[in-house]
């Protein structure tokens, strides 16, 4: 039974459905499993299985205190007919690495490989505690978790969600999604701010006692959307094992082969969710982190030290324009041998200095990471010659990872095979593709980009852009960093 302990060690030990609920633990550190249990079948067996069944199988362990019928309910609905695929996670040979396609879901980013399903894992615990009140979803996005968040609570009964994004700092098919979003328990909030902005004022909500009082006395309290849910991250390791496996059975892989693995990065998630599945067993070697012009992950493996005091850099992959990567808590505290008070004096550092550094032991066991970065014009430039090699389109974060992946094999020579995470569609930063491609004219409207995307790939457009083309915009609230908190109680009328 695996249990769930802050990185901070605050508290007492939580089930997974408590984690799953709770969002963060009440001393601000992370929820993390005990142990991070093996693989409970073999490769080959897994090979032979849907992404559903292969997802049973990597989460089960991880969420131990949901029963098997819970969780295949829970799987069920989320992995269902709003992936346009039903491999659900398609791989694309190009250019001498494998493109894992995160995208087919129903907000086409990778946020909605877990996002589809964290809805159902939180009814199922609020169900299994005997909560009663409201769950208030409370969410920061930088573009794309806002809207697969959207997606996957809205209308969902017992739950409430609230939106904060930075006002220009999302591209406009990013914002148009969300500010069309239907719902009567939804909320889309723009602040005067940049993404850290929205996620700080979001941890400080969390974290305000009194306001948690309020809403106690009034039928609510709040979880998290973010990624530092375990909810979130489970399930994102079953796409590592799930793409492993069908090399394996496509003899693109033999029996224990070794994989790297690029992640374009932000909030560190997803490339932890990797970690997590290498350490259950899946044969990965290198975990190449792949960063933008925000490049404190480039300079932390680089140095040993995280130093978020710089400025903050728009790019064109704004889900990764992030200078607080929250999920790194959870390696740091994994490097740091599961010493919390190590933890928590570091996290401490960053929050009143800015920075902390790691000692030298520490530093030794992130042998298995390499990171890197990508300039803007390095990332055009390989969303331009992938084009022009291959015929194939990719958006500016998989650009991102795709050129650290190039400079990381001529500084390497490694030749390991190499899985590419490729985490949005091209067609949500239409925009930005077409004008590596050269080819965005000036015109002004996104949707005609892409219906000029589509001449030019060949791939149709996704319904997520579609549908939206004509929706009219349902939401207009804008607030300043400040107002968040009197936001969400004007909302929930308390
Ligand atoms: C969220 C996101 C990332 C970054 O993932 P993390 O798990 O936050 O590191 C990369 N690309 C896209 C398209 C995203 O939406």
């Amino acid at each position: 039974m695996v249990k769930y302990f802050s990185t901070r060690g605050g508290g007492s030990p939580v089930s997974a459905s408590e984690a799953v609920l709770k969002g963060l633990a009440e001393d601000g550190g992370l929820f993390f499993p005990d142990h991070i249990p093996p693989l409970t079948k073999s490769l080959r067996e897994l090979a032979e299985m849907s992404y559903q069944d292969v997802a049973y199988e990597v989460m089960k362990p991880f969420l131990s205190d949901y029963t098997e019928e819970e969780l295949k309910h829970c799987i069920k609905n989320a992995y269902d007919a709003k992936f346009d695929t039903e491999v659900i996670a398609p791989l694309v040979y190009a250019d001498g690495a494998y493109y894992l396609e995160l995208f087919h879901g129903a907000t086409i980013a990778f946020k909605d490989m877990a996002l589809s399903i964290l809805p159902h894992l939180m009814i199922t615990a609020a169900k299994k505690n005997q909560i009663q009140n409201d769950i208030v979803i409370l969410t920061a996005t930088s573009g794309d978790t806002g809207k697969a968040a959207l997606a996957g609570f809205a209308d969902v009964k017992g739950t409430k969600i609230i939106v904060f994004y930075p006002k220009n700092g999302v591209s406009p098919i990013q914002e148009k999604q969300m500010l069309t979003q239907k719902g009567d328990n939804t909320l889309v909030v723009g602040i005067h701010g940049n993404f850290d902005d929205a996620q700080n004022g979001v941890k400080k909500i969390f974290g305000d006692q009194e306001l948690s009082k309020l809403m106690a006395e009034n039928g609510h309290q709040f979880s998290s959307a973010n990624s530092i849910n375990i909810g979130r991250l489970v399930p994102q390791v079953v796409y590592y094992v799930y793409s492993y496996v069908k090399l394996l059975k496509e003899g693109k892989l033999s029996d224990k082969e070794p994989v790297n693995v690029v992640v374009p990065t932000g909030n560190f998630g997803n490339i932890l969710a990797a970690y997590f599945a290498k350490n259950m067993g899946l044969p990965i070697a290198k975990l190449i982190c792949a960063s933008n012009e925000n490049r404190v992950l480039f300079d932390f493996f680089r140095t040993g030290t995280y130093d978020r005091n710089r400025s903050f850099v728009l790019t064109s992959s704004p889900s990764m324009d992030i200078l607080i990567s929250s999920n790194l808590e959870r390696l740091i505290y994994l490097i740091a041998e599961c010493d919390a008070e190590k933890n928590k004096e570091l996290m401490t550092q960053l929050s009143t200095s800015g920075k902390y550094e790691i000692t030298v032991n520490m530093q030794e066991k992130l042998q298995d990471f390499y990171g890197g970065y990508a300039d803007e014009a390095e990332t055009a430039d390989m969303i331009a010659s992938l084009y022009q090699d291959c015929g194939y389109v990719i958006d500016p974060h998989t650009a991102v990872a795709a050129c650290v992946y190039k400079k990381y094999k001529e500084e390497t020579a490694d030749e390991t095979k190499t899985i590419i995470a490729s985490t949005a569609s091209p067609y949500k930063f239409t925009r930005s593709v077409m004008k590596a491609l050269g080819k965005d004219g000036g015109e002004p409207d996104d949707f005609v980009l892409a219906d000029r995307l589509r001449e030019l790939s060949g791939v149709s457009i996704p319904e997520a852009v579609e549908g939206i083309r004509r929706a009219p915009l349902l939401h207009d609230t804008v607030c300043e960093k400040e107002e968040m908190a009197d936001v969400v109680k004007r909302y929930l009328g308390i």
